[in-house]
C-alpha cells in the first residue's frame, strides 16, 4: 500500500507520493536549531524525528535529500550577542558544534546540506525583492519591509493554508517586528528589519538600506535555493505551524508563482511536543534536560533516542528517567537476542527474512507507527528466544532473521557498536586492568575484577582482548 502520512496541509494522512515522475527523489526540509543555547531533548525530539523519517524512506527505496538549516541570525541570537559583546559567529558556533555532536551521539545521520541563514543573504534580499515587485511586500519609513497579508490575498493567494486564521478578528493594518507572535496578532510580519543600535556589529546591506532578515524568510530562500522552488517534505515542531510555517509558504508562494497549482510543500510533517515528567521543561522546575545532562547521568545517546522515537510522533510524548531507564532494559533484551543469533548464524550469510520485514514495514507504513513497529520487534524477540531455547532454530534461519534486524536497526538509527553502551567509568576500569596486569601487579588486577563484578559487569576474553559484559 505504501507510505501515508499525516500531512497538516490537509489534515488528514495520506498516500506518499513523491514529486519526483520516477518516484524515487525526495526532497526534504526541517527547520534546524537556532543556536543561541545548548537545545534540548524536546528539540532533538523534533531532530531524531526527521532523521526517523528519512530512514525510513531511505529503507523504502527513496533517494532522499535532507536540508536541516542553522537558524544562526533572528531576535533571540541578537540579543544574548549582544549581552556576550562577541562576534556572531564566535557566539553561534559553539552552540553549533554542541548541536552537532549530540545529534551525532543519537545516532542521527548527517543531512545532505547544512546552510547557515547568514550564508543565504543575497538569497533572502532576492527573494524580498520578488516581493516587493508584486507589491506584496511594502518599506516602512525606518527602511524595514514587510509582509502585506492583504495584498497577498488580493492576488488570489492564501493566507492560512495550515491554520484556520479568521481574518475578521484581525486589526487592520496591524503589524509585528517580532519574529515570534501569537495567533491572535495575525499582522504583516518583517521580512526585513532596519538596523537599530542594539544590533551592533549584526548588520547587511540591503536595497532599502542596513538590516537584517526576519526569521521566517530564511527558511523560505534557503529550502527553494536548495530543493527548488518546490518540494516533498518539510518539518518541525508542531509549535512552528503558525506563524512560522503560514509565513513560509506565503513568502515563497508569493515570491515564485509556483505554476500549475504546484505548492511550495507537498507534505508538512509536524512533530509533537515533549513534556518532561509531565510538565512543559523549564528551569526554575528542575526539568530541563540536554542531551549532555543525560550522559552525565550515565545514559547513551543511543538509549535517550530509543526513548524519543518509542511513542508516535504525533502524540505529546512524556519524558521520564524511569522511562530512560525502562528504554535501557528493553534495548537491553533486544541485543541478548541479536548476540545469541549471531553467534548461532557463526557468520554465515543468507537473505533477510521476509516476515520480520513485513510486519515492521506495515507498522511504518501507517503514519510512521513507531508504536506498532516496536511491538513487532518484541515479538520477533521473544519468538527467536524462544526458539533459540528449545533449539529450533538452526544457523541458516538465525543469519535470515539477523540480516533482518540490520536493515531494521539501520531504519530505525539504532544499531549497537561493539561496548557503546558501557559506561565511561567501566571502559576506564578495564584500561586500567589491562595496565596493571602489563605491570605484573596481579593483585590490583583481581581488584578491579572485583569493583566490575559489584557493578554488574564480567569481563569476556574476545579475539580483540577482553571485553566488558553485563553479569
Ligand atoms: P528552535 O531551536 O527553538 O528553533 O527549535 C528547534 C526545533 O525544536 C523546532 O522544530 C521546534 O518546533 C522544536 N521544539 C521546541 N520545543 C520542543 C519540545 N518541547 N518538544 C518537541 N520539539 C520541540
Ligand atoms: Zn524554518
Amino acid at each position: 500500500m505504501g507510505l501515508r502520512l499525516f500531512n497538516t496541509l490537509a489534515r488528514q494522512t495520506e498516500s506518499f507520493e513523491p514529486l519526483d515522475p520516477d518516484g524515487k527523489q525526495v526532497r526534504l526540509y526541517c527547520c534546524g536549531p537556532t543556536v543561541h543555547d545548548f537545545a534540548h531533548i524536546g528539540n532533538f525530539r523534533t531532530f531524531v524525528l526527521t532523521d526517523l523519517l528519512c530512514r525510513y524512506l531511505r529503507f523504502r527505496d527513496y533517494d532522499v535529500t535532507h536540508v536541516m538549516n542553522i537558524t544562526d541570525v533572528e531576535d533571540k541570537i541578537i540579543a544574548r550577542v549582544k549581552e556576550a559583546g562577541v562576534p556572531l559567529r564566535e557566539y553561534t558556533s559553539k552552540y553549533e558544534t554542541a548541536f552537532f555532536e549530540d545529534l551525532a551521539a543519537l545516532g542521527c545521520a548527517s543531512p545532505q546540506h547544512v546552510p547557515h541563514a547568514t550564508d543565504y543573504i543575497p538569497e533572502i534580499i532576492d527573494l524580498i525583492s520578488k516581493l516587493v515587485e508584486r507589491g506584496i511586500a511594502y518599506r516602512t519609513s525606518d527602511g524595514s519591509v514587510y509582509f502585506s497579508i492583504q495584498k497577498y490575498k488580493d492576488l488570489g493567494h492564501v493566507y492560512g493554508q495550515l491554520t484556520k486564521v479568521d481574518f475578521e478578528q484581525m486589526r487592520p493594518g496591524a503589524r509585528v517586528t517580532d519574529d515570534e507572535y501569537e495567533k491572535d496578532a495575525v499582522a504583516d510580519f518583517a521580512l526585513w528589519k532596519a538596523r537599530v543600535a542594539g544590533d551592533g556589529d549584526v548588520f547587511w546591506e540591503s536595497p532599502w538600506g542596513e538590516g537584517r532578515p526576519g526569521w521566517h524568510v530564511e527558511c523560505s530562500a534557503m529550502s527553494m535555493k536548495l530543493l527548488g522552488p518546490s518540494f516533498d517534505l518539510h518539518l518541525g515542531g508542531e509549535d512552528l505551524v503558525f506563524p512560522h510555517h503560514e509565513d513560509e509558504i506565503a513568502q515563497s508562494e508569493g515570491g515564485c508563482q509556483h505554476q500549475g497549482g504546484d505548492k511550495f510543500v507537498r507534505y508538512w510533517v509536524h512533530g509533537a511536543h515533549l513534556l518532561v515528567e509531565g510538565k512543559k521543561m523549564s528551569k526554575s522546575l528542575g526539568n530541563f534536560f540536554t542531551l549532555r545532562d543525560l550522559l552525565e547521568q550515565g545514559y547513551t545517546g543511543r538509549e535517550v533516542r530509543f526513548v524519543l522515537i518509542s511513542s508516535h510522533y504525533r502524540e505529546t510524548f512524556n519524558f521520564t528517567i524511569d522511562g530512560l531507564k525502562g528504554g535501557k532494559t528493553a534495548l537491553r533484551r533486544i541485543d541478548d537476542c541479536v548476540e545469541k543469533l549471531e553467534s548461532l548464524a557463526g557468520g554465515g550469510e543468507a537473505s533477510a527474512d521476509p516476515e520480520l520485514l513485513k510486519n515492521f514495514t506495515e507498522a511504518l507504513d501507517d503514519d510512521l507507527n513507531v508504536s506498532s513497529g516496536w511491538a513487532v520487534i518484541f515479538d520477533w524477540v521473544r519468538e527467536m528466544n524462544r526458539k533459540m531455547n528449545d533449539q529450533s532454530l538452526g544457523a541458516e534461519l538465525a543469519a535470515a532473521n539477523l540480516a533482518a534486524w540490520r536493515k531494521i536497526e539501520e531504519a530505525l538509527g539504532i544499531k549497537g557498536e561493539a561496548g557503546d553502551d558501557t559506561p565511561k567509568e567501566i571502559l576506564d576500569l578495564m584500561s586500567e586492568r589491562q595496565e596493571v596486569r602489563k605491570q605484573k601487579n596481579f593483585q590490583r588486577a583481581d581488584e578491579i575484577r572485583d569493583e566490575l563484578l559489584a557493578a554488574g559487569w564480567t569481563i569476556e576474553d574476545t579475539p580483540e582482548g577482553p571485553r566488558a559484559k553485563r553479569a
